[in-house]
């Protein structure tokens, strides 16, 4: 008796939570859940599996929005972060071809004129003053004594320019000759915008 009003009640249960029965249907099937444990099981059962299938969805919905939103933020920064590197290192680009990219005319106070012995050989030497760098070009022309002969050289730097450099060092250069060569002398000429500089290796 009790097994077949259980098998009509739990028949109707989808349709009693619906509120879709009859008035004597619903007051039949309240009245059977109080008194059986079983249906009332399957009642609360299909209760919660109801508010698990309606609450789940909005749920995967909201989670996926919410990657799809991180995932797009993360997209921003990574993209911000590019940005801001191409932008330093274009500002620093720009700085370094600003500092070094021009050239300055030199004058006798960014470079000197020395001479050294250093055992069977002389040397001209020249040093410019710390960060710069100097850039300049040379001829080499013969020197010829009164009977137009060949008595030495001399290496001519014109169009002498510098541009500033990251070192601070002092950069020298530097031309030798060796003392038992037929034509030992030698020397080195600096045209410069506000005059020339000389020194040869005899002095
Ligand atoms: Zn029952």
């Amino acid at each position: 008796m009790m097994k077949k009003e259980c098998s009509i009640v739990q028949d109707v249960l989808p349709l009693y939570l619906e509120n879709m029965v009859s008035e004597d249907t619903t007051v039949f099937v309240r009245e059977h859940l109080e008194i059986c444990s079983d249906c009332a099981v399957a009642f609360e059962r299909l209760k919660s599996g109801r508010q698990i299938e309606v609450a789940e969805t909005p749920q995967r919905k909201h989670d996926a929005e919410v990657i799809t939103a991180v995932k797009k933020k993360i997209a921003k920064i990574f993209l911000k972060a590019v940005a801001a590197v191409c932008l330093v290192f274009v500002v620093l680009l720009c700085a370094v071809l600003l500092y070094t990219g021009i050239s300055y005319p030199v004058t006798k106070d960014n470079i000197s004129l020395s001479t050294k012995k250093d055992g069977e050989y002389s040397y001209i030497i020249l040093e410019t003053e710390a960060g710069k760098s100097l850039y300049f070009e040379a001829k080499t022309e013969d020197i010829l004594n009164d009977q137009k002969e060949v008595c030495g050289q001399r290496i001519v730097l014109f169009n002498v320019r510098y541009h500033k450099s990251f070192t601070k060092k002092t950069s020298y250069m530097s031309w030798g000759r060796a003392l038992n060569d037929e034509n030992p002398y030698m020397e080195v000429v600096v045209e410069l915008e506000n005059g020339t500089m000389q020194i040869s290796n005899q002095e």
